[in-house]
């Protein structure tokens, strides 16, 4: 399958702190070569909403669009953070991710990270601060490491709030292993799970992406690699790998497209 049209809606590249396979613009300009209509370059430390600027600037055909993941490198749940980052362009708002609290106790190092929800299981005020800030510009809000608990606590937030679009990130992955039947009950409008590149730590094989997606739904799936990582392949070849996969798994051409190319362009707010 061409990548024409396709974006890549999480996808790391460096600078960083660890090392990663591309550089930002060597990423951008194999995206660009591929006729892929835009990328969102994602950084666990710092906002990548003025590389991406100066990316789409530099390179005509491809949006690069950036965002911030509300670690504990920007101040967590930081709404000056937020504010700035929304200012600025950012395309996309993460919840926490290595500093999540699911994170943290998952690698052996409960207590130290950042929780959504209080002792009560109440959304915290400056999590509620953030989401309405999130809300007011259109931004994506994506749900980052949260726990599958929090991360459906945050979705009807974000409803309630008007956020206009929700990526669930990667619901497969070991720590936030999302039950197939919740993410069937958070299924609706402006929400979509983004089901990324088959890779260690992931509970789910090639076949089994293929049955989350045939049961959860076509419509509220974007397709995305996460990729970046030195020993996996290019984030570009991953993409297409993604498709050839589920190619394989009798995922249809259509599907396809509406996953890669519509569903994320939706999402984006691209159309
Ligand atoms: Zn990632």
């Amino acid at each position: 399958m061409t990548l024409q049209g396709a974006i890549d809606t999480h996808v790391h590249a460096g600078p960083d702190v660890r090392p990663r396979k591309s550089t930002a613009y060597e990423l951008a300009r194999a995206a660009q070569a591929a006729g892929m209509r835009a990328i969102v370059l994602k950084n666990h430390h710092c906002s990548t909403v003025p590389l991406a600027a100066a990316l789409s600037e530099a390179l005509p055909g491809i949006r690069v669009l950036g965002g911030l993941v509300l670690n504990h490198a920007v101040g967590g749940f930081n709404l000056e953070a937020v504010d700035a980052a929304l200012r600025m362009g950012a395309a996309q708002i993460w919840m926490p991710t290595l500093s999540a609290e699911n994170e943290c106790a998952y690698r052996g190092h409960a207590g130290a990270g950042l929780q959504a929800l209080d002792e009560a299981g109440r959304p915290r005020p400056e999590l509620v601060a953030v989401i309405r800030r999130i809300a007011r510009s259109g931004a994506v809000l994506g749900t980052g490491h949260l726990s599958a608990r929090e991360t459906a606590a945050v979705v009807e937030l974000a409803r309630q709030e008007g956020v206009r679009a929700i990526l669930v990130t990667h619901p497969e992955i070991d720590f936030i292993a999302m039950d197939p039947e919740v993410q069937c009950a958070l299924r609706g409008p402006g929400l979509f799970f983004e089901r990324c590149f088959c890779r260690t730590g992931f509970r789910r094989d090639w076949a089994g992406l293929a049955a989350d997606i045939q049961r959860v739904g076509v419509e509220s799936t974007v397709l995305a690699t996460d990729l970046g990582q030195p020993d996996n392949p290019h984030p570009v070849d991953g993409l297409e790998i993604i498709a050839v996969r589920l190619t394989e798994q009798g995922i249809g051409t259509d599907a396809l497209r509406r996953m890669m190319v519509e569903n994320p362009a939706i999402a984006l707010g691209l159309d």
